[in-house]
């Protein structure tokens, strides 16, 4: 088959590679859509994260070709989606219960490890469904099935946060995953749910989805007293200001990855009693509440996709997944 394989900064051409074969517990889907994630182009433009001959990609929904003999309730011709961690379940944090913090998932994941979905064909190992396996219903299509992932991981996000309804948020950062937090907070109930971005691209199509929207922090007007404030730009500056605009004893929730380490002033967290913490990675809980939110319009993720390219043209996809200011979600697709 043929896959994009990381060849090192700038470089993921298009190769033959074997194709994947179903073991006794795995699954192999026909990818159908597969989404540019902004973490892989810490790979793509620096070399970051990622080692030469990965097949990244893991955004990915599909069609089911192949079922191990050991698999259940999956059956070929199911259109599904998946986890691309695979925990280890050896590890402390899996004996614990959160293998979504798994030691060595990045070491046998898909995408991270194990070959990802910007291929023609991807398998799936160990599959559960519920699990790591998550049928389409049949109102979300493959795009949409593709984007389940990163509306998972606003799901979790925003599950930290423990927000009730009526409480205020502001979301830094409108790429994919801020205009998830935003959407997954206006369905909690949360209110007002203000989006903050330079780019105007992304500020139009927050509106679209009912955000209030500005494109400065120092634009919010009045003392908002902010219950949560999420931090998903990966702007180092932006986590002071974060702590700024939450409210005393508010929380500032950190989405973002970072190239640099960013100041804060522990001060101002004694005097205001904020809760500064990090949400990671997702889990199946969060897949199912995601699929949930699509299933009943909750979130919507056509306005999102702002380019399409097909697997033929990945390195032009991730070319255009760099410029910030066009792009919020490339789907690599399949037909
Ligand atoms: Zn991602
Ligand atoms: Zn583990």
């Amino acid at each position: 088959m043929r896959a994009g394989v990381f060849r090192g900064a700038g470089r993921m051409p298009i190769e033959q590679v074997p194709d994947p074969v179903a073991g006794p517990a795995d699954v192999v889907l026909e990818v159908r859509a597969c989404g540019v994630c902004g973490s892989d182009l810490h790979a793509y433009t620096q070399g970051l994260f990622t080692k030469p001959g990965q097949i990244m990609g893991h955004e990915f929904a599909g069609e089911v070709v192949s079922v191990g003999a050991e698999v259940a309730g999956i059956a070929r011709g199911d259109r599904v989606t998946g986890l691309p961690i695979q925990p280890c379940g050896a590890c402390r944090r899996c004996r614990e219960s959160v293998g979504h913090l798994c030691e060595v998932w990045n070491t046998r994941s898909i995408a991270f490890g194990l070959p990802g979905a910007f291929a023609e064909q991807l398998r799936i190992p160990d599959a559960v469904l519920g699990y790591n396996v998550h049928k389409l219903p049949d109102a979300v299509t493959f795009e949409a099935g593709a984007l389940v992932e990163p509306l998972a991981v606003a799901v979790h996000a925003v599950r930290q946060a423990a927000l009730s309804p009526g409480q205020s948020a502001v979301v830094l950062g409108l790429g994919t995953i801020g205009l998830q937090v935003a959407q997954v907070l206006m369905a909690e109930g949360a209110s007002p749910v203000i989006g903050v971005d330079r780019s105007p691209l992304r500020r139009s199509i927050a509106e679209r989805l009912g955000v209030t929207v500005f494109a400065d922090v120092a634009d919010v007007p009045g003392d908002p007293e902010i219950d949560t404030v999420f931090e998903v730009t990966g702007a180092p500056a932006l986590v002071a200001h974060a702590a700024e605009i939450a409210r005393p004893r508010g929380t500032v929730l950190i989405v973002a990855l970072y190239e640099e380490p960013a100041q804060l002033d522990p001060t101002r967290l004694v005097h205001k009693e904020l809760t500064v913490r990090g949400s990671a990675m997702v889990t199946p809980e969060d897949f199912r509440d995601a699929i949930d939110l699509l299933a009943t319009g909750k979130a919507q993720t056509e306005p999102l996709i702002t380019h399409r390219k097909p697997l033929a043209e990945l390195g032009a996809a991730f070319d255009a997944q760099t410029d910030a200011d066009q792009a919020v979600k490339v789907m690599v697709v399949n037909d």
